[in-house]
């Protein structure tokens, strides 16, 4: 067993113990496992031992590990910030994006996603209360945003995602991600058909899923710490 194969199965332990404590089916919950930093044969081995849906944040290092990879049946996630000049590759390589904040960011990828893919799966970002960075729209223009992306033919608006401040009191993890989810209950109440509410990283899966996360995005739980990449 390689030590991303004893990780991969004690962060998918840990999803199935906190679905089970919060009476949540554990089918409900993916888990895209970060692999931003770390290099391609760290992906390998996350996939021989049965993991399928990958994360990156820098969308040069993404591309060159989709490319290095292309002979694995793999999902590839774009997670981190996204500029306009770098649309293109996003929607040429990538499956998902989880960090749209903006119209036009969303507008290109859906121009620019080629016509023999299906449409490019996609989350809005939203900058919640405690929210560590900056990015992510504010939750009063996120209706306006939803209607607008969920019109766009090459998108698949899917949902929404935060990164909130990194807290170590377990109720106070929760609290960003219930504003998230009263959010997306919002949104679909609405009218719009979503199905993901990408929250929790390695630190807060608990606090995510009780909340209702479906996927959980985990890096140093299964890479180990970045620092040493
Ligand atoms: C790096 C990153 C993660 C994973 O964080 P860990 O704390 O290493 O699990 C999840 N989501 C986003 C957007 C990230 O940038």
């Amino acid at each position: 067993m390689t030590p991303t194969s004893a990780n991969l199965q004690a962060v998918l332990a840990r999803i199935h113990a906190a679905a089970h404590r919060f009476g949540r089916d554990p089918a409900g919950i993916r888990l895209l496992a970060v692999s931003k930093t770390w290099p391609a044969q760290c992906v390998r081995d996350a996939f021989a031992a049965g993991q399928q849906a990958f994360g990156e944040n820098y969308v040069q290092e993404g591309v060159d590990k989709i490319g290095e990879l292309a002979a694995l049946d793999l999902e590839w996630h774009f997670i981190g910030p996204l500029q306009s000049n770098k649309t293109r590759l996003v929607a040429e390589h990538f499956d998902w994006v989880h960090s749209i904040e903006r119209l036009k960011i969303a507008e290109r990828l859906s121009e620019q996603r080629p016509s023999h893919l299906p449409p490019l799966s996609v989350c809005l970002q939203v900058n919640v209360s405690g929210e560590a960075s900056k990015s992510g729209c504010a939750p009063a223009e996120l209706p306006a945003l939803a209607s607008a992306v969920a019109a766009l033919p090459r998108l698949h608006l899917r949902g929404l995602m935060a990164i909130p401040a990194p807290a170590d009191d377990f109720d106070i993890q929760r609290q960003p991600f219930c504003q998230l989810r009263k959010l997306f209950e919002q949104l679909q109440g609405g009218g719009l058909v979503l199905d993901t509410l990408s929250m929790g990283m390695s630190h807060d899966i608990e606090a995510a899923i009780a909340e209702g996360a479906t996927m959980v995005r985990v890096g140093t739980a299964i890479f180990g710490d970045r620092n040493k990449a």
